[in-house]
């Protein structure tokens, strides 16, 4: 799989940037971006939770409740969308197998660009393809690397300065409104 830093960080921000959904409800629903992976201990791992059919059953929550219950709606389909792009992202990373039980059709798509820096000649591969049965677990798996660490840092320190930015700014209002009100009581 991809590190738990792009599983929880990409589809969350990806959300946002719709502006479709409340900024709770998308931090609220987050943990159904790594829910799947729970079958690491319940094996097939990249099946029992990996497969299509909870997003599915997300969907249809979504279709029943979207006319009279809009805001459980719009949970339902966050966490469709969470559990989606998990999945999603797997493919790319070992790949799943999205049809189990009633499949053990492993699909994956390998792809990366290697390029040599001494001649800049690019060695790009796209290979997608399926196998039978679920994918092995890799006796090492490298949980965090460089590029995660990166991504993590950079993240935090942006969300950091936000956070410092905005509890700045309602300390300032405060303190700037004050005489204010106090100004429109008087008779
Ligand atoms: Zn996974």
């Amino acid at each position: 799989m991809p590190s738990i830093v792009i599983h929880a960080l990409i589809p969350p921000l990806v959300l946002l940037a719709t502006r479709r959904f409340a900024p709770r409800d998308v931090l609220l629903l987050l943990p159904f971006s790594l829910l799947p992976d729970l079958d690491f201990f319940i094996p097939p791992h990249r099946a029992l939770v990996h497969s299509v059919f909870l997003p599915v059953a997300a969907l249809v929550l979504w279709w029943r409740w979207r006319a009279r219950q809009p805001h459980e709606a719009d949970l339902a389909l966050l966490a469709g969308f969470y559990l989606f792009s998990h999945s999603f992202m797997d493919l790319f990373a070992g790949g799943v197998t999205p049809f189990w039980p009633l499949s053990d059709a492993t699909f994956y798509i390998d792809t990366s660009i290697l390029i040599d820096t001494r001649t800049l000649q690019p060695y790009p591969t796209f290979n997608p393809g399926e196998q039978q049965g679920v994918p092995e677990v890799s006796p090492v798996f490298e949980f965090f690397n460089g590029d995660h660490a990166a991504i993590l840092a950079l993240t935090l320190v942006v969300a950091g300065i936000w956070a410092w930015r905005r509890s700045h700014r309602i300390h300032r209002t405060v303190v700037v409104s004050a005489p204010e009100e106090r100004l429109g009581r008087q008779p």
